[in-house]
């Protein structure tokens, strides 16, 4: 694969006036399903064909995880009705105090794991995660949270990332969409205020040609208008980058005001697309914007800072 730049123009979009919007579009029950038959797609004859097989199999456990999770504690009405009143997102990445259950999610997630026939390495940082005691994996899931991804080993990340993202979807599918309300600032995710790990276009549950982002923990999907940065909201020096003889199926769009970018994933090319495992596949892109001088304007959960372990 080529990772020449090619610079693009990305025509204006008309859109409906926001209130006729469908504003919040949550995770499906099915989501980590299909997310690991896309991973197990993308990853034949793909470069790093070994590592997306690996995020397929934990993909599939995270289905697993989904389908058993036990019984947990959620926002009553009242605290639901403060953040929508205040504007603040109700499970908050950072300051939800997270039920244990989540560590439940991760016991299943790495007995799952434990029993694929997974290189040496993965099978020893899953015995130390099986021997890790409550307060190290709550300090470690406090760091991701935190987004301090740069303080996890790169081995545990995806493993403890995975566990956090089930029990982020198990709480919104229970709580709804109407338990949530939009927040001032259009760039981080109402349900969990964490920041997008792509944008996707043409959502199959909205009208054609509008962008949500794709928060990177809870896989909320939030609309956004085009042509504005998702960091800043800016609206000037927004550029599109392709690879070089890609479909333009993922597009980087970059923001000169705030230096950042943002994949966008373009569904009316595939709708199998998914914003998580689709981002993963598209590296090569990444390293491009890296190379423009441009940083990722969220997370990739099962991206380690530092690189590929
Ligand atoms: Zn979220
Ligand atoms: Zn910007």
């Amino acid at each position: 694969m080529s990772i020449a730049a090619t610079r693009i123009l990305e025509p204006g979009q008309i859109e409906a006036p926001a209130g006729l919007i469908r504003f919040l579009i949550l995770a499906g029950r099915d989501l980590f399903a299909r997310r690991a038959d896309r991973f197990r797609f993308l990853a034949k004859g793909h470069s790093l064909g070994n590592y997306l097989a690996f995020l397929a199999l934990l993909a599939e456990a995270q289905q697993v995880a989904l389908d058993q999770f036990p019984a947990l504690s959620l926002p009553g009405p009242n605290e639901q009705a403060l953040c929508r009143e205040h504007g603040m997102p109700l499970l908050a990445a950072r300051s939800w105090s997270r039920d244990p259950a989540w560590r439940v999610a991760l016991s299943m997630i790495l007995q799952r794991m434990e029993a694929a026939a997974l290189p040496s390495a993965a099978c020893e940082t899953i015995a130390e995660l099986r021997q890790a005691s409550a307060t190290e994996l709550e300090e470690k899931a406090d760091r991701i949270l935190a987004g301090d991804l740069a303080d996890i080993s790169p081995r545990e990340l995806p493993f403890i990332a995975s566990a956090l993202q089930v029990y982020w979807v198990r709480m919104t599918s229970s709580l709804g969409e109407g338990a949530f309300g939009r927040l001032e600032q259009g760039g981080i995710c109402p349900v969990c205020g964490s920041y997008p790990s792509s944008g996707i276009v043409g959502s199959d549950a909205s009208e054609p040609g509008l962008r949500y982002l794709c928060c990177s923990l809870c896989a909320s999907q939030w609309h956004m208008v085009r042509i504005k940065c998702s960091s800043c909201e800016s609206t000037r020096g927004i550029n599109h980058f392709i690879l070089e003889g890609s479909s333009g199926a993922v597009k980087a769009e970059s923001c000169d005001d705030c230096n950042a970018y943002l994949k966008l994933i373009y569904l009316e090319k595939d709708r199998q697309m998914d914003a998580m495992a689709d981002d993963l596949a598209t590296l090569a892109l990444d390293m491009l914007m890296d190379s423009e001088g441009k940083e990722r304007g969220g997370p990739n959960l099962f991206y380690h800072p530092g690189g590929l372990p």
